[in-house]
């Protein structure tokens, strides 16, 4: 049992390996693409918001079972207000025969939204500009231009590949004479960066967004200068933002630390030996780190005698709600660790057992945020960012971020053994509530400016 803790833990050479190692495949994949490499994929978008952008955008995010269409007012002082409706896609869109009837259906969507949301706008008052949150590949050739690399997740339009997004959507949506012009193709988490920029104001500049939910990602602002990658000419401006796809960190485990367990669980996906970074620290794999621990003492004897058979067995098969709620339960006697296990394992545990779930996933929660800041100080130093600015603002969003308990606390601790106590103070983190939406929306609004 301690052995299994003790493996968990992360060392403050381990970060320093992890942060230093981050910095260098991360400047390598901004001169050149790699095939095994951390993707670093340039977003173009060129500036963060000041707090100051208003106006009505629309929004919407196209996820694995919903779209979502969002009106996003910016009030112009770090504040806003959003109303969205979610549209549940029928599997017949889904598995669309063309790419045609896959984006009509979307702006169909679009086209009921703006009636009930903005039923007196007026066609000479121009188009709403919108942004658009899209979760799947793209090859990226313009704030507003990207080509699908491939779909993932549920949808299967097979002629959609290989087409632009945005020229596909909007043909779609002129020839149902919806008055929306598609400004700007972002995803998540530079709308994570985006949305806490214009929160945090002027005079905080936002390093990084983050989502810590069923995947992880991160973007931040890097200097144009050393995106080399990108060709000669792309943009004048300075800056650009950089969607790391850092769940690819270090996909040949040069510096992650691997348990039997990890091993185990890259071997059960359908995508062996990437997104290795993810493979520790998010939801879809957290509950199986510890179903997996919890077999192997179940195996040994060790735990759960009268555990039904059977009850461990599913791969995948603990949510990481589980231990995330197991770990909030902090009375002694955990009442509520045993009545989880009663309900997810079918076992009434002693209250050694119950103490030793608590333990794992305590450890498991601790190592996903101790990892999650070796990364950040990867960010942090590649981008000199202590040398730059006061603070080092941190927007995250999804639900591990969220809920996991202790996340901050781990990752302020791993933070203070990489830098000293009084840099640690440096760090800001803030949830960012609704970031795909306002981000989007920002992004719509920030294009404008330029246009
Ligand atoms: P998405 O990734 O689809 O945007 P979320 O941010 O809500 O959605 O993340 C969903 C993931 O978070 C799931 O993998 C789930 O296991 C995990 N999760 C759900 N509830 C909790 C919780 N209370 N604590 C920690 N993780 C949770
Ligand atoms: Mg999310």
């Amino acid at each position: 049992m301690n052995k299994l803790t003790a493996d968990l833990t992360v060392s403050k050479a381990k970060l320093d390996e992890i942060a230093d190692f981050f910095v260098k495949t991360a400047t390598s994949s901004l001169a050149k693409q790699t095939e095994r490499g951390i993707p670093m994929i340039p977003t173009y978008v060129t500036k963060l918001p000041t707090g100051k952008e208003k106006g009505v955008f629309l929004a919407c995010d196209l996820g694995g079972t919903n779209f979502r269409c969002c009106s996003v007012v910016l009030n112009g002082d770090g504040t806003h207000k959003i109303t969205q409706d979610k549209c549940h896609i029928p599997e017949e869109v889904l598995n669309a025969k063309s790419h045609v009837e896959f984006y009509d259906w979307l702006a169909s969507c679009i086209g009921d939204f703006v009636a009930k949301q903005h039923p007196n706008w007026k066609s000479d008052q121009g188009k709403l500009r919108m942004g658009v949150t899209f979760s799947y590949p793209v090859n990226q050739t313009g704030l507003n231009r990207g080509t699908l690399v491939r779909w993932t997740k549920k949808v299967n339009v097979p002629d959609a590949v290989g087409r632009d997004v945005c020229v596909d959507f909007q043909t779609a949506m002129d020839r149902r004479n919806i008055p929306v012009y598609i400004a700007a193709l972002i995803n998540d988490t530079t709308g994570a960066l985006l949305a806490r920029s214009y929160m945090a104001g002027e005079s905080v500049h936002t390093l990084l967004g983050m989502i810590l939910g069923t995947g992880t990602n991160a973007a931040y602002m890097e200097d144009v200068a050393k995106i080399t990658k990108l060709p000669a000419g792309t943009t004048q401006h300075k800056t650009m933002a950089v969607n790391t796809e850092w769940g690819s960190f270090d996909n040949d485990l040069q510096v992650l630390p691997t348990t039997r367990f990890d091993a185990a669980i890259d071997k059960l996906t359908l995508n062996p030996t990437v997104h290795m970074f993810e493979k520790r620290i998010s939801g879809m794999f957290m509950g199986e780190i510890l179903r997996q621990m919890l077999c192997e003492l179940h195996g040994k004897g060790l735990i759960f005698k009268n555990l039904p058979a059977g009850s461990l067995d599913k791969p995948f098969g603990i949510d990481t709600a589980t231990p995330s709620q197991i770990e909030a339960d902090a009375s002694s006697d955990n009442i509520e660790v045993k009545a989880i296990m009663r309900d997810v394992f079918g076992i009434n545990p002693t209250s050694e057992e119950a103490h030793a779930v608590r333990k794992l996933s305590h450890g498991i929660g601790k190592r996903a945020a101790y990892l999650v800041a070796g990364a950040i100080g990867g960010v942090v130093n590649l981008t000199n960012a202590l040398e730059k600015y006061q603070y080092i603002d941190i927007g995250g969003d999804g639900s591990v971020y969220e809920f996991y308990p202790g996340f901050e606390k781990h990752m302020r601790e791993a933070l203070r053994l990489l830098y000293g106590e009084a840099t640690e103070k440096r760090f800001k983190f803030g949830i960012v509530k609704d970031g795909s939406g306002i981000g989007a929306a920002l992004c719509a609004s920030l294009s404008a400016e330029e246009a």
